[in-house]
């Protein structure tokens, strides 16, 4: 019998009878899309779980990230000061909407933009600032939007591994103008494909509301130029399914991170990246630094788990700065620590259905 494999992540599901009961009315309504009855609930829900003032659900993370960095209406060819350690999305967003990518270092030991090199990015041509909360690690948030007042940029967060997350008892989403959240199947919280932009200013809503949909605002009224980035009713009812089970989501995945943690600890060169800042945490992703005094390089464990059937994941490597659409095509920035992580950092697998007896054997090929 062929072994089975353990991937990095496994999404999260409703029990099918609980889904197939949720989407019956549909087959009364025939009401399938175009911001719907359980579009609006689960816009509700959401603005509720993640305690943040306004929220606009899409059909994506990324066209989120895109919608929301148009809002602002920046100039062509304007900078935005980023991190290029993330997901390709954050940047393939600033790049699509015409703008600049000005790359910032890191911080080693969580991944976030170091907040302390980002004045020195600041240009006339600077409009915005745009961060990832990168493993749900949280930002510098209060330096961040200090810089931004004095120089009056914009504060966009890529906070799609930031569900749930809060910080000084407040929803990750109320800081900075806008905070986005991706909904893929393989985040915490799905709803297949799905995302969302979190803000307090309700004219962003409706901002966000015409670019989403055609700029249609009438039977026979297009008031502006829109993209169609609505998340359907078959996704939205995913959400509010699976927002019920969220909560015990949360504590399973905790329950096994705590446990790897423990065992990682005494292997040497192995260190968990975890977040700096006293937040809530969220535990979306197992994100370790392979170091000097582990016997074996990042790729050198990854191929051998891999030979066991154990899918780690190189997030993220290589930098989006230093992919073959983006590399030597911006400013030239010196990106020490974050070459440094996308080097020497490997995801382990992580979600809540993973069974413990793997865990334990992932630990001991790592030994
Ligand atoms: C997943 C992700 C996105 C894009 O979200 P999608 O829902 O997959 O479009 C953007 N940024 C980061 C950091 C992500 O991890």
């Amino acid at each position: 019998m062929k072994k089975k494999s353990i991937y990095v992540t496994r999404s999260s599901m409703p029990p099918y009878e609980e889904y197939i009961k949720a989407i019956k009315p549909l087959w009364d309504s025939h009401w399938l899309t175009n911001m719907g009855k359980y579009h609006k609930e689960l816009e509700e829900q959401l603005k509720d779980y993640l305690a943040v003032p306004e929220l606009s659900l899409m059909v994506n993370g990324h066209m989120a990230l895109e919608l929301a960095i148009q809002a602002f209406g920046f100039p062509d060819g304007a900078e935005v000061i980023t991190t290029p350690f993330t997901f390709i999305s954050t940047t393939h967003a600033i790049v699509r909407n015409h703008l600049k990518p000005v790359f910032c270092d890191v911080k080693l030991n969580d991944g976030t933009i170091d907040a302390d090199k980002i004045e020195d990015l600041v240009t006339e041509k600077t409009v915005a600032i745009i961060p990832v909360h990168v493993y749900g690690n949280v930002c510098d948030v209060e330096k961040i939007q200090e810089i931004a007042d004095k120089y009056s940029l914009k504060v966009i967060y890529d906070a799609a591994h930031a569900f749930a997350v809060k910080y000084k008892g407040k929803g990750i989403g109320t800081y900075g103008d806008v905070s986005v959240f991706s909904f893929h199947a393989t985040k915490i919280f799905n709803t297949i494909e799905g995302g969302a932009v979190s803000f307090s200013d309700h004219k962003m809503y409706e901002k966000l509301y015409n670019l989403k949909n055609f700029g249609i605002r009438g039977e026979e009224l297009v008031t502006e130029v829109g993209a169609n980035a609505k998340m359907n009713e078959f996704a939205a009812i995913m959400g509010l399914c699976n927002l019920k089970y969220i909560e015990h989501s949360l504590e399973e995945r905790k329950r096994r991170y705590d446990y790897y943690k423990e065992k990682l600890m005494n292997i040497d060169g192995i260190c968990l990246l975890e977040s700096a800042t006293e937040s809530d945490r969220n535990y979306a992703y197992l994100p370790v630094l392979v170091g000097r005094e582990y016997k074996r390089s990042r790729n050198e464990l990854y191929d051998l788990l891999k030979v066991h059937g154990i899918c780690s994941r190189k997030y993220f490597y290589p930098l989006t700065s230093d992919q073959a659409c983006f590399k030597n095509k911006y400013k030239n920035v010196k990106l020490e620590n974050a070459r440094k992580l996308a080097d020497n950092i490997l995801a382990f697998p992580l979600y809540e259905e993973l069974d413990f007896g793997d865990i334990d054997s992932i630990i001991s090929y790592i030994r």
